[in-house]
């Protein structure tokens, strides 16, 4: 494989993960089992100095994630520094440890967008999830406070067994909150997620029937000529193609990871590549020369039934983290794939989730202890 890519365009989204520090601990969390091992974060300087070059080489979405990007006591000089290099960001936080003086203050500093995350439409459940009592009237108060603000309003649940017989609910709680955009994202299963899976998964019965309440509710809005809009991630185990992930290996994401590692996608650290890291390579370089982020860029690599699969261009293969934590090597078709021979594995987590019984207390939460002690290398 060529160690360089010159036919690669440039990234045109840079997703800054800022901390892996955050207040809540949900069981999706898509942060990395160790995260509590990797306690390392690029000073300011370093990351204004990531943003500049990022620029220079052709983005122009910047996402501040995390973990809780609002731990960062140096969010508003980033927030200033990205919109002073003509980026258009976006910031996606719980809202915990947000306040109005500040929402007011990132509008200040030029931030365009905030994605407030909420875990369920009622605070028993929201709280649960999230492991906070205060979380659920918290969001609340964040989302009306960024309403008011002026930025368009997009919030987001991740949907799984334990709420997805909520969307009803959501999408009321959505509308009376005055949001633009609803994103209900059913949980994809990588990180905490993917340790949780048995007890996060819905059965199809559940799916079927959320998707049916969703329809009927943007019917409904239609109707009423209502613009707030609904987008529903369906999740990739129920199909039989995949998705085609990142829109292609290092074709136009770039994700920077807290301590400086530069990844194709948020989940990609734990395949066993190598990354880069910003501290020691250009973005540049990172981008278009090192082995990490060429790996997987072009079809060279693609063992059958992709390589001479005339579906290749449209789907890439699928995803690299799920062949890996499905079949154990990244190599493989994404096993969502009906062509998949392992194809098996995603149909065995369907039928474990028609009879799934664990409920909130059988799941492990992302916490520092829980890392510490379930995942410890
Ligand atoms: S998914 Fe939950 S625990 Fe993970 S960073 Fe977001 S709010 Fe924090
Ligand atoms: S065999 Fe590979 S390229 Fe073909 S549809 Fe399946 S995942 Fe995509």
């Amino acid at each position: 494989m060529s160690c360089s890519d010159a036919t690669a365009g440039p990234p045109l989204w840079l997703l800054a993960e800022l901390t892996y520090r955050c207040p809540l601990q949900c069981p999706y969390c898509s942060n990395p089992l160790d995260y509590a091992d990797r306690e390392q974060e690029l000073s300011t300087e370093q990351w204004l100095d990531v943003l500049r070059q990022g620029r220079a080489m052709g983005a122009a979405q910047l996402g501040f994630s995390g973990g809780e990007p609002l731990v960062r006591q140096d969010l508003p000089e980033l927030i200033a520094g990205a919109r002073e290099l003509g980026y258009y960001t976006n910031l996606i936080t719980s809202g915990l440890g947000l306040t109005e003086a500040k929402v007011q203050a990132f509008a200040e500093a030029g931030l365009d967008h905030i994605q407030v995350s909420f875990q369920a439409s009622d605070p028993e459940l929201n709280n649960a999830v999230a492991g906070s009592k205060k979380a659920f009237e918290q969001k609340l108060a964040m989302a009306r406070a960024v309403k008011e603000a002026g930025y368009p309003m997009v919030l987001n649940f991740v949907i799984h067994r334990h709420n997805i017989h909520q969307m009803s609910d959501i999408l009321t709680l959505c509308e009376s909150l005055g949001a633009d955009y609803v994103e209900l994202a059913t949980c994809q299963y990588y990180g905490w997620a993917f340790a949780n899976r048995e007890g996060l998964m819905p059965s199809r019965g559940q799916l079927e029937t959320a998707e049916a309440t969703v329809n009927q509710y943007r019917d409904d809005l239609r109707e009423r000529a209502h613009p707030m809009k609904v987008i529903f991630v369906t999740p990739d185990y129920y199909e039989e193609r995949p998705k085609a992930c990142m829109n292609g290996w290092g074709s136009l994401f770039l994700t920077v990871a807290p301590d400086g590692t530069a990844l194709p996608c948020h989940s990609a650290r734990l395949l066993p590549i190598e990354f880069p890291n910003v501290q020691s390579m250009s973005l540049e370089e990172i981008w278009y020369q090192s082995p990490g982020f060429n790996h997987y860029r072009g079809d060279s690599w693609m063992p059958e039934p992709c390589r001479s699969c005339d579906e290749k261009d449209k789907d890439f293969g699928g995803c690299r983290c799920q062949a890996y934590l499905l079949t154990g090597d990244a190599d493989n078709a994404d096993p969502v794939c009906g062509k998949s021979p392992h194809h098996d594995r995603i149909l065995a987590a369907r039928t474990a989730a028609e009879h799934a019984t664990a409920g909130l207390d059988d799941l492990v939460y992302r916490n520092t202890k829980n890392s510490r002690v379930f995942f410890r290398k």
